[in-house]
């Protein structure tokens, strides 16, 4: 993005790379001010900072839309519609594929974001018959996906609670052909358990809340949440948030996506098994043997039978014979919430891939991409296990990905052009991305789920310890009794990563059977006994016939492969980023904690990212463009050039008295240190 004269004369300074003097107390003033001025947007050059305002601000208008499309940009303040038609634009225009990638932690505003993105690309481009059909499409698939996938948290009454990555696909004329969804890791324990206060998945309550009595009846659910084990019995009505409402709208937008009539009956017929399976009670039956096995009270008759064999007792082949065992009370609660998870889950994964058959595009012209990237923030909670510890690696490769586009790479340039640079020393965090992935954590994990013999918590830790004791960042007991350091907060059951946003504690336990993920092959077979279509279709490992001896990948194993390919696809497009901020706690409008704000400004880089972006130059450009833009400006340069492209704009710029200091010449393109120059070029191209 080029440098915009209206961050001058607007409410502090528009890009953070004006301000003067810098530190990380003008930088927390100057974005306090401006948000308390209803200026949510702030620039660090081509990153956009947005704090989440927590009300509906008059900025995202039809008008608005049509101002920054019409690239008025030179009266115009900060806001993600510019970056969105930057990216946009440089899509269509320069063939250059995109991506968008949008963080801060819970609640700070990246899902609001994408979708203003989103929006405003759909707004701009076309709006032939097909193409509105396409993008209609594209953005009914948010409320489907925040339906099934969103809840609402202590933190956030939307919370998105998976992440999500969305390619839109272009052709050359820059209209959008259709798109590919990426889903990262569900939180599926929420379908069982949630901490008071906050919800389950959305879409239950928009079922109960929404449908009709005789949907109601049909799938045999009480409208009272109250009456389903799963939904916990406080009173879960959002402000702002209608369910029934909602209920409608997400019926209405799967229809819009190409959902049938029947699918989206099965659909919620499955929703349904998944809250009943919450309703079922187990009690203990006396057996003969003395020992205390379970049995279903309330099968109410669906799937009944098989249901029961699957919950309470448990077979197992050895030697050519089946030995089938009774399961206790607990075992039968703990296999039937294991399998609601995995129902819910599965069914997820199922309306990511219908939906992508939808928006997926055949033709095979090449085509041009525009990726968004609404991925969960870093995490530290009181309580921190393997979900935290899987999401702050992804917070890692993220910030990786920052450091290595940003600021390594702005560097690198300096260098390749051979610009006189002094660099900027900035925290690489690649040894932290290390330590968890290659040789590191995730695979000792792997290897500690893969061993014969009995595994636990304490030999999971034991391994770790042998591995890692010395490392930098990882501490345990045992590390720190190793270096003489005494220190009670840090449990013996746990380990602490320290993570380039802060020190997180991570409690061992849970990790080997979060990692595993293994669903006795007796609910598997159940399920796939189901005379109901989809239900039957999301569980083809519960076919005998298929039923494997191999080991299914490890949950750790499979996100890491799926965020190192994004990873890939990231890197091979040109980045823009939106870095969202939480202004307080209590999604409140106009309240702005320094505290917390500071916090995020520090482990988000914005200052290294001000200070690299400053110490460098605002702006470059290949020589070539830049005499043809500005050649007309010298008699030097116009109305001919003869010589070399470097000659021209060494020649065109000294002629306009521009101070050599604010001038460099690399191998291939000239560098502009402050906007200011640049913008007086454009002021005095305009008055040509
Ligand atoms: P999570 O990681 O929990 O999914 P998030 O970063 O995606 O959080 P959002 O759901 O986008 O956060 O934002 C939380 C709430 O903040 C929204 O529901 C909305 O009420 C408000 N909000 C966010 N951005 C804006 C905005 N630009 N204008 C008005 N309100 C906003
Ligand atoms: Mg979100």
């Amino acid at each position: 993005m080029e440098a915009n004269p209206s961050v001058l004369a607007t409410v502090g300074v528009g890009d953070l790379v004006l301000l003067d003097p810098l530190s990380e107390e003008s930088l927390l003033s100057n974005l306090r001010e401006r948000f308390l001025h209803k200026e949510i947007y702030t620039y660090i050059g081509n990153v956009v900072i947005s704090v989440n305002p927590y009300r509906q601000l008059p900025i995202y208008s039809a008008e608005m839309v049509e101002q920054y499309c019409n690239g008025n940009f030179y009266a115009m303040k900060p806001h993600i519609y510019a970056i969105a038609e930057d990216a946009y634009s440089s899509l269509r225009d320069r063939n250059r594929d995109q991506c968008i990638l949008i963080t801060g932690e819970s609640g700070a505003g990246k899902t609001e974001a994408s979708k203003l993105v989103m929006s405003y690309v759909a707004a701009v481009c076309s709006k032939g018959a097909d193409v509105t059909k396409v993008k209609e499409q594209l953005l009914q698939s948010n409320p489907v996906l925040e339906a099934f996938g969103n809840a609402k948290t202590i933190r956030n009454n939307n919370s998105s609670r998976f992440g999500k990555y969305m390619d839109v696909e272009f052709d050359f004329k820059g209209e959008p052909l259709g798109g590919l969804i990426s889903n990262y890791l569900l939180e599926k324990s929420r379908v069982v358990w949630h901490v008071k206060n906050e919800r389950n998945f959305h879409i239950f309550y928009q079922l109960l809340a929404g449908a009709s009595d005789p949907l109601l009846k049909r799938l045999k659910l009480q409208r009272d949440c109250r009456h389903h084990g799963y939904l916990g019995d406080e009173n879960p009505r959002l402000p702002g948030m209608d369910d029934a409402t909602n209920f409608q709208a997400v019926q209405d937008a799967m229809r819009i996506i190409g959902f049938s009539e029947a699918e989206v009956m099965q659909l919620l017929e499955v929703t349904a098994v998944v809250l009943k399976l919450g309703d079922l009670q187990l009690s203990g039956q006396f057996q003969a043997s003395g020992m205390d096995a379970c049995g279903i009270q309330n099968i109410q008759g669906w799937m009944g039978s098989i249901l029961e064999q699957a919950l309470c007792s448990r077979t197992v082949e050895a030697k050519q014979e089946k030995v089938v065992t009774a399961l206790s009370v607990a075992q039968g609660y703990f296999g039937r919430d294991a399998l609601a998870k995995n129902i819910y889950s599965r069914l997820f994964d199922w309306l990511v891939t219908r939906i992508n058959e939808s928006i997926q595009v055949t033709a095979g012209e090449r085509r041009k991409v525009m990726g968004v990237l609404d991925i969960y923030g870093f995490e530290i909670f009181q309580d921190n296990s393997f979900e935290q510890f899987i999401i702050n690696y992804c917070n890692e490769k993220l910030q990786q990905i920052f450091i290595l586009m940003t600021l390594k790479e702005e560097q690198e340039e300096y260098f390749r052009e051979g610009i006189k640079w002094t660099p900027v020393t900035f925290f690489d965090n690649s040894i932290i991305c290390d330590l968890i992935e290659s040789g590191g954590i995730l695979v000792l994990l792997d290897e500690e789920c893969l061993r014969p013999g009995t595994v636990s918590a304490a030999t999971f830790l034991a391994k770790l310890d042998q591995a890692f004791g010395s490392h930098e960042h990882y501490e345990s007991r045992k590390s720190q009794s190793d270096r003489h350091i005494t220190d009670t907060s840090l449990p013996s059951t746990c380990f602490r990563v320290h993570h380039y946003a802060g020190k997180v504690t991570y409690n061992a336990t849970g990790f080997i059977e979060k990692n595993t993920d293994r669903l006795y092959r007796g609910l598997a077979q159940a399920m796939w006994q189901a005379k109901h279509t989809l239900l039957r279709s999301l569980f083809p490992d519960g076919d005998p016939k298929k039923a494997s001896l191999k080991m299914p990948p490890t949950a750790g194993f499979q996100f890491k492969a799926s965020i190192n390919t994004l990873m890939k696809n990231l890197y091979s497009k040109n980045p823009n980023y939106i870095r969202c901020i939480k202004p307080n706690e209590n999604q409140a409008p106009g309240q702005f904690t320094d505290e917390l704000v500071r916090s995020q400004v520090r482990y988000l880089g914005l200052l290294e990212n001000v200070r690299v972006r400053r110490a460098g130059y605002a702006y470059r450009q290949p020589y070539q463009p830049c005499l043809e833009r500005y050649r007309l400006l010298s008699t030097h340069t116009w109305p001919r050039w003869t010589g070399t492209a470097r000659d021209g704009v060494q020649a065109l710029l000294s002629d306009l008295d521009i101070p050599p200091e604010e001038l460099a010449y690399g191998h291939t393109k000239v560098f502009i240190r402050t906007p200011q120059t640049l913008f007086n070029l454009e002021e005095r191209r305009r008055r040509r």
